[in-house]
């Protein structure tokens, strides 16, 4: 439990990593992506989405503009980028509250970007470049696994995400 940490020496091994961790995601759950342009958050949610059966990897794609997708191919996972959004904007304007009524995954970069109010299970990941092609990712499960959060996976809360 705690902390775990990877390095990753191309995309693929990140959305293989992603994959891992897709397969033991149950909704609700608020993923967390901490990291510089580049570092691999669109790479590692595409992973994630195709274990959830909500998207082929193909379909996962950087919603920078939209600042949302949705992927529902059997699951409902929301893919959020926060890096263009205002100042001025929060959750509510966004609409983004509507998908925190949902039994949903919702996967957000550049949380720091907004204050995100919810007491939906966390898991935070960070992603940094260690060079051209490697990746150091951290994944911190801690809250997934001890928010005694109704519907969160209660398998997964005795042991780590990977
Ligand atoms: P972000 O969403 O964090 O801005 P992206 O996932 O869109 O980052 O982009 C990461 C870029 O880095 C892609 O062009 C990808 O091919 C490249 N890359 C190289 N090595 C890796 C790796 N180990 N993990 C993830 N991406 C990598
Ligand atoms: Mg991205």
């Amino acid at each position: 439990m705690g902390k775990k940490e990877i390095v990753t020496h191309s995309s693929e091994e990140t959305i293989e990593l992603g994959r891992q961790v897709g397969a033991q995601l149950k909704p609700p759950l608020l993923v967390l992506l901490f990291g510089e342009l580049g570092a691999g958050k669109t790479t590692l949610t595409k992973g994630i989405v195709s274990a959830l059966g909500a998207a082929e990897e193909d379909q996962v794609t950087s919603p920078t503009f939209t600042l949302v997708h949705k992927y529902e191919q059997g699951s409902v996972v929301y893919h959020v980028d926060l890096y263009r959004v205002g100042d001025f904007q929060d959750l509510e304007t966004l609409g983004l509250e509507d998908f925190l009524t949902e039994q949903a995954i919702l996967i957000i970069e550049w949380p720091e970007k907004l204050a995100i109010r919810t007491d939906w299970p966390k898991l935070r990941i960070n992603l940094k470049h260690e060079s051209e092609d490697s990746r150091r990712i951290s994944i911190d499960d801690d809250e997934v696994l001890l928010d005694p959060m109704e519907g969160n996976a209660a398998s997964s809360r005795h042991r780590p995400i990977i």
